[in-house]
């Protein structure tokens, strides 16, 4: 059975000092067991200070970008193996936010997912249709045709290390789920695109993530989908006690 899996995605917020505060602030209310995971994603510039606090706990640590070169004179840019170098175990790959404002591309989100698995990242990758792609029906044919694209040249075996997460571009920050049942059908056709790339088995074992507005309030009824394996959460992440909640999903 695929175990759950809860991200919060910090975006740019918190500084070094509030990071840690907040991870105090979780491990202090966590009360979970082995039956979900729990991962959180601060700034770069916080993993450090962070990782100490975590090793040991349930919860694990993330990343919200990388690159795909393993060194170089890419100014600006993190590497893999850095990552992996300050204790992450996942990175976000191809976040909608990454894709609007920085021109990430899904051949460019496809090199990031080879470079970060080759490094030994879990990679969470992130897919999901604009609000005038799903009024023009076409949401489908464009999530499904993201996944293909991320996944170009990945092999079955590798599929282990992957996260899916489906977060409608409309959903994202603005208070506006999409109901349970429309999440459960779009990642039911992700299932399908992943059976018909690598067969049921590995179809059937590929945790996918919702993201989008997830908050105390809707996280029961979207994991109570079951094709829903967990949520990317932004806002609702920033609190411990919004998050707690949601990690604490019945
Ligand atoms: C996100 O950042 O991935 C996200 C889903 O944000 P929010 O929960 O704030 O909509």
């Amino acid at each position: 059975m695929r175990t759950p899996i809860i991200a919060g995605n910090w975006k740019m917020y918190k500084t070094v000092g509030e990071a840690v505060e907040l991870v105090k602030a979780l491990l202090g209310g966590l009360n979970v067991g082995n039956d979900r995971e729990v991962v959180v994603c601060p700034p770069f510039t916080a993993l450090y200070a962070v990782r100490p606090l975590l090793v040991g706990t349930s919860v694990a640590l993330g990343a919200q970008n990388v690159y795909h070169e393993r060194e170089g004179a890419y100014t600006g840019e993190i590497a893999p193996g850095m990552l992996v170098d300050v204790g992450c175990k996942y990175v976000i790959i191809g976040h909608s936010e990454r894709r609007q404002y920085f021109g990430e591309s899904d051949a460019g989100v496809n090199r990031k997912l080879h470079a970060a698995r080759a490094a030994g990242l879990r990679p969470i990758v992130c897919v999901g249709e604009s609000k005038p792609q799903r009024d023009a029906g076409e949401a489908e044919p464009i999530v499904t045709g993201q996944v293909r694209a991320a996944l170009e040249g990945v092999s079955a075996e590798h599929m282990a290390d992957v996260v899916i997460a489906y977060e409608p571009i409309w959903a994202i920050g603005t208070g506006d789920t999409a109901t349970p049942a429309d999440a459960q059908a779009m990642h039911l056709a992700i299932r399908r695109t992943l059976a018909e790339l690598y067969g049921d088995a590995v179809a059937q074992a590929v945790r996918i993530q919702y993201g989008g507005s997830v908050k105390p309030d809707n996280i029961d009824d979207l994991m109570a989908q079951p094709d829903i394996d967990g949520a990317l959460v932004g806002g609702a992440s920033l609190k411990a006690e919004s998050f707690l909640r949601i990690v604490h999903y019945r």
